[in-house]
């Protein structure tokens, strides 16, 4: 399997992948398309384009679910969030404002730099909404 870098999913997609690792089950695209504020044709696109790259499979009369490269990867992208807010908890802000904050730019951070900056933090392990896993981490600890 290719490592991850971070990039190949566009910030747009990442609530849909975050939204099925939490679930962690087959979803209907009307409950994701509902979940996510977005247009049922929309989520369909959407979820077409992610089965097309392999990382999520579509059963039929069932609904969504990640494939394995799916699952690794949304791991990440949870992983890249919690970094991200904890870093941003540390510099003042408060949970939810870290967490609203990190929104806003998180798909733009590569995993080269969550690595790094998980490794500066000392791997935490404990983020501000939620345990942080450090399985994929490349970086020993200093
Ligand atoms: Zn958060
Ligand atoms: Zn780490």
């Amino acid at each position: 399997m290719q490592k991850i870098t971070g990039m190949e999913i566009s910030p747009r997609k990442i609530e849909y992948m975050k939204f099925l690792l939490e679930r962690g089950d087959t979803v209907r695209t009307s409950q994701m398309a509902s979940h996510l504020g977005v247009d049922p044709s929309t989520a369909t696109k959407t979820i077409n384009e992610l089965a097309d790259a392999g990382y999520v499979k579509h059963t039929p009369y069932r609904g969504v679910s990640l494939t394995d490269r799916g699952e690794e990867y949304a791991e990440f992208l949870v992983k890249r969030h919690r970094i991200l807010s904890l870093m941003l908890n540390h510099y003042g802000l408060s949970s939810e404002e870290a967490c609203q904050e990190v929104g806003r730019f998180e798909g733009y951070v590569s995993r080269y730099v969550i690595d790094r900056i998980c490794s500066s933090m000392g791997h935490p392990t404990v983020g501000v909404c939620g345990l942080i896993a450090h399985d994929g981490c490349d970086m020993p600890e200093k």
